[in-house]
Formats: C-alpha cells, structure tokens, sequence
C-alpha cells in the first residue's frame, strides 16, 4: 500500500486504519458465515446482532438514558432539516432557532415550510465567527423547540456549554458527536450524519427521548414519521447495513482508545496545538473568535489567497491532506475528528511553522 497520510477532510472524513481493515475483510466474508456483509439480508440473525451491538455501543459511550430511543436513518443529516419541523410544527406552532452557519441557516429554510420559525439569535453578519452565550438571546415562551447546530463544521466555532431552556433542545450534533461527553438528557432530540465522527456516509443517528414521541403530527408520509422507526427499531425498511456495521467498528475501535474520555482528551490536545500555532504570530489567521473555537474543525486564513493556495499544496506533497478552507469562506481548515491522530495535528502545527519562516511576507 502507498503511505497513509493524514486525512484532515470535513466529512466523509478519516477512519481507524484498524476498522478499514476489518470491514475490508468482512466485506468478502462476514466473520465465516461464507457470505459477504454487503450481500447479507438484513433480518439474518448476524446483521441483527451487528444493529444491536450497535445500538449498546452507543448508548454506552453517550451514556445514554433509558427513556431514549436510538435510531438509524437515512437521507443524511440534511433530511433531518425538515424532519424535525415536519414531526413537531405546524403553521399555528412557533418554533426558535439559533443561526451560527450555513448548516442552521438550511435547517432554518427547511424550517419556514412547516411553522412559524423565530430566528432568535444570529452570528451571520459577522461571518459566522462565534456562537452565542446564553445571555445573548431569549427564547419565546410559545416556543415548540430550541434548535441549535452544536459545532458549526464550516467556519470551525463550537458551543461549549449548551443552551440551558425548560422547552425541548434540539441539536444537529453532525459534526461533534461522540467526541466529548455530553448530558443526553438535556436535550429533546439530537441528531447526526454519520461521517464526521462515526463512520462512512449513509446513516444518520437519531436519539429521541421518548415524550417527544407523543408531539408528533398525524398522517405524515409513513418514512417521514420517527414513531415508524422506533416502532420498527429502525427495521422498517432495510437499513443502510453497510455504515452501520462501520459505526459498530468505529464505537469498538473508540473503547480500546481510551473511550470517550480518552477521546475528548486526545481532540482537545490535537486542537490546541493548532491554535497555538495560530496564536503565535499573526501570521495565521483563526476565524472563529477564541471563546467560540472548535475542537474538530480549525479555520484559519494565511496573508494572502496566493499564500493559501501555496499552503495546501505544499503540505499535501508532505502527507497533510484535506486543508482546503469550504469554497463559502475559503483559505484552509484542518478537520480533527476522532480517528485523526495527534501525530497529524503534531505534524501540521510543524509544518505551519516551517511555511511561515519560509514565506515571510
Ligand atoms: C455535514 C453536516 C451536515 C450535512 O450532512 P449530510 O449528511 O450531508 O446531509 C449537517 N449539519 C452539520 C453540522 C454538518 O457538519
């Protein structure tokens, strides 16, 4: 095999080597039985128990209560946009949203087709570059729902502490989940594409606590309705089995790496490097402000678009790849998700540092 090198893409994003290795074998022949995972019927015993392991691991690594469902979705976190405002408004319910990036900024959209949406806080105007303290906003009283975004992956801010509301919170925790521990039962229901963090493409994880269930609306397109799949344990139609079976690798794969203490460490570590090297020269530029910075996506901009461009190329010849900044803001960023190891963050904050006495301006 050619070099591995570190992968600092936003999504699909980098996996364990060992959990690569281990589906490319049980792709050919799942664990002996002489069939292929891909190829297995999703109602065999060994699939079953590849969703139910599935499912303990993460209720175990988000210590997640009893009086929550788990669910495995399709469709991304993007059908997750209108989902929520399809199962919980109508055009009389009110619901308020928090706008810190172009993930909230779709969900609002999204949102504005089924309810009346009260957009109670937003950062746009200065380019998304913090998110806001509790002070900062109120939420309405009629309110359905709070819906925030808990870690806005393009322009690389993060909440550190969520918003505290007695109305149901909702989070789009697509880029963030399962990388520090988290109070489950704070919220109403979080969702999250699993690409980032838990595996390939193709399924999105949905908790949902159980109360909600009762708020859902009548008569919505059966796929379209959560009480479909908690009903049929995500077995209503036939599950993405395939990301699934990854998500139960990379859960497997997180346990004998220190678990999710271990690994919220190891994210703050790779982190703080980067913005070290940010932090010493104002030669980098970070775009979120520093209370609002993120553990998982480092946004950063160097003097000039030339610069920039000379940046990414060169440290892909070194083996860092990925930094291309989101063509919305452009200049770079390094995404620093779980199975990104602290070597890779160790490697680019050398590297920034090399770039910078190379190329003074
Ligand atoms: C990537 C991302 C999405 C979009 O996910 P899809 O699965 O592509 O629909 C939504 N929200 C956040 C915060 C993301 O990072």
């Amino acid at each position: 095999m050619s070099e591995r090198v570190f992968n600092f893409n936003p999504g699909p994003a980098t996996l364990p080597y060992d959990v690569l290795q281990q589906t490319a074998a049980d792709i050919v022949d799942f664990q002996g039985v002489g069939m292929g995972l891909i190829e297995m019927s999703h109602r065999s015993p060994e699939f079953m128990n590849v969703v139910e392991e599935t499912e303990a691991l993460v209720r175990n690594m988000l210590d997640i209560p009893q009086n929550f469902k788990v669910l495995f979705l399709q469709g991304g976190a993007s059908s997750q946009f209108f989902m929520v405002p399809m199962n919980f408004l109508d055009k009389q319910k009110k619901a308020v949203y928090l706008n810190t990036g172009a993930w909230s900024r779709k969900a609002i959209a999204e949102a504005r087709r089924f309810g009346k949406i009260s957009v109670a806080y937003t950062s746009e105007d200065d380019h998304f570059n913090h998110v806001p303290s509790q002070d900062q906003y109120v939420i309405d009283d009629d309110a359905e729902y709070l819906y925030f975004v808990s870690n806005n992956t393009i322009y690389g801010t993060q909440f550190s502490l969520f918003p505290e509301t007695d109305k149901p919170l909702i989070c789009d925790m697509s880029s963030d989940i399962v990388s520090r521990k988290i109070d489950v039962n704070k919220f109403g229901l979080i969702f999250a594409g699993a690409q980032k963090n838990l595996g390939p493409a193709g399924v999105t994880l949905v908790l949902i606590r159980d109360d909600m269930l009762e708020r859902i609306n009548d008569n919505l397109p059966t796929m379209l309705d959560y009480r479909t799949h908690v009903n049929k344990g995500s077995m209503f139609n036939t599950p993405p089995c395939f990301a699934i079976y990854v998500v139960r690798e990379v859960l497997k794969w997180m346990n004998k790496n220190g678990g999710i203490t271990g690994i919220e460490k190891n994210n703050r570590d790779k982190a703080s490097l980067l913005y070290a090297a940010i932090d010493r020269s104002d030669y980098y530029r970070g775009h979120a402000a520093v209370d609002s910075r993120s553990n998982m996506n480092v946004s950063f901009n160097l003097p000039t678009a030339e610069l920039e461009a000379k940046f990414i190329m060169e440290a892909a010849e070194q083996g860092l790849k990925g930094l291309k900044g989101h063509r919305s803001i452009g200049g770079c960023r390094a995404s620093l998700y779980n199975a990104l190891p602290l070597a890779g963050a160790q490697k680019l904050a050398t590297f920034m540092q090399e770039f910078e006495a190379a190329n003074p301006v």
